[in-house]
């Protein structure tokens, strides 16, 4: 399972606090970019690729492969981080981040080996996601579909007409996470559009719903993500409570890093604390 099969939990926190700094790299290098939901999503990421999807390489287009959905495609940055550390592109590619010509756009671009989605434009992963899972049931195929979305995402009503749907096709390989970080680009995600009871809400549409408490702890998201079972008859949903900017003290719960570049300072204090973090964990 998983790519490199990181099994060891302490392999899996090296990789994300590297993750970490790989993507403010990219996004301090190309002068634009989201850290604080790329920084909140790293941990759920890893666990997937690393550890719980099945996925290859080298033969990325695999009919058997699992499937990822990047819904919240403005986080784009960890997630290039990890295809390209993993093979699926040339790492080098990463200094071509937003540059002109370069594949590497500041969305998830269909264009790069194992990405099946372009995202960004919100609300719409999940529907895709649902279909593909449709697909696979028609087909008795055994993979499994996961869709990363945004807590900010919820307020998008395609997000649960495909609730609905994949409820009514009873979707048990569809897996949706919401990367619950309590903070959208405008601020407190209650005080712009009030998302609880979240868990009630996607209970009541049919969905088996699992709240891991600490959505950047790779202990909990991994024992979450184990228990989903493939049948059921019921489409998967894991809430992650998360940290907006995780991993990074200054950036830590703070709406502006939504879309904020670091400057050359705050890039060096960044590096300091993660190298700090790889130290403690190994
Ligand atoms: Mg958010």
């Amino acid at each position: 399972m998983g790519c490199e099969t990181l099994s060891d939990l302490k392999q899996l926190r090296e990789k994300a606090a590297q993750i970490r700094m790989d993507l403010l790299e990219m996004i301090y290098r190309a002068g634009g970019g989201h850290a604080g939901g790329s920084l909140s999503s790293v941990d759920i990421l890893v666990a997937l690729y690393y550890s719980v999807m099945k996925l290859d390489p080298k033969h990325p287009d695999r009919t058997d492969r699992d499937r990822f959905i990047l819904s919240k495609g403005h986080s784009v940055e960890g997630y290039y981080a990890i295809l390209s550390d993993l093979g699926f592109f040339p790492r080098e590619e990463r200094t071509s981040y937003r540059k002109f010509r370069s594949g590497l756009i500041g969305h998830p671009s269909n264009h790069l080996p194992s990405i099946d989605v372009n995202t960004g434009s919100l609300g719409h992963g999940l529907s895709i996601g649902a279909g593909m899972a449709l697909a696979g049931k028609m087909d008795q195929k055994d993979y499994h579909v996961y869709v990363l979305m945004g807590d900010g995402e919820q307020a998008e009503g395609s997000v649960w007409e495909a609730a609905m749907a994949a409820s009514h096709y009873q979707l048990d390989h569809l897996t949706g996470i919401i990367d619950r970080n309590g903070l959208q680009i405008s601020g407190d995600t209650e005080q712009v559009m009030a998302l609880e009871s979240l868990k009630d809400k996607w209970t009541s549409f049919g969905w088996e719903v699992v709240e891991v408490s600490d959505g950047n702890n790779m202990e909990e998201l991994l024992t979450a993500f184990r228990r989903i079972p493939s049948g059921g008859h019921r489409p998967h949903l894991v809430i992650a409570n998360t940290i907006k900017g995780k991993g990074v003290s200054f950036m830590e719960n703070q709406p502006q890093w939504h879309h904020k570049v670091p400057t050359e300072n705050e890039m060096g204090q960044a590096k300091k604390e993660l190298e700090a973090q790889i130290r403690e964990v190994r």
